[in-house]
């Protein structure tokens, strides 16, 4: 059984970590996805690029923005606001998992 740990949540999804199978899984909408650390750091910097380059689009609620997925031949399918949300959820959850590394690391 996965032991699940709260990273961040949003109104649309959320991010959480299972120490056990070292694997984020996280979800937005009706989409869930489990990673592991490498591929949600990579998830979080692509989504943090995206978010950056069209941060400022004016059509905020077209479904627009593809993006490709950690799954082969499988892309997300967002608006600039939708995207927002993810990027508040990924970068907030990377936060978490710095401060859990640095705060419940064991003292040797
Ligand atoms: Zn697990």
């Amino acid at each position: 059984m996965c032991e699940n740990t709260n990273l961040h949540n949003n109104q649309y999804g959320y991010v959480m970590e299972c120490k056990k199978c070292d694997h984020i899984q996280m979800r937005f909408g009706n989409i869930a996805l489990a990673l592991s650390h490498n591929k949600f750091s990579e998830l979080a910097q692509a989504v943090y690029n995206y978010y950056c380059d069209k941060q400022h689009c004016k059509c905020r609620n077209q479904k627009c923005i593809y993006l490709q997925s950690p799954a082969q031949n499988m892309m997300l399918v967002l608006s600039v606001n939708e995207l927002e949300q993810v990027n508040d959820l990924l970068q907030s959850a990377l936060l978490s998992l710095d401060l859990n590394e640095i705060f419940l690391k064991p003292t040797i």
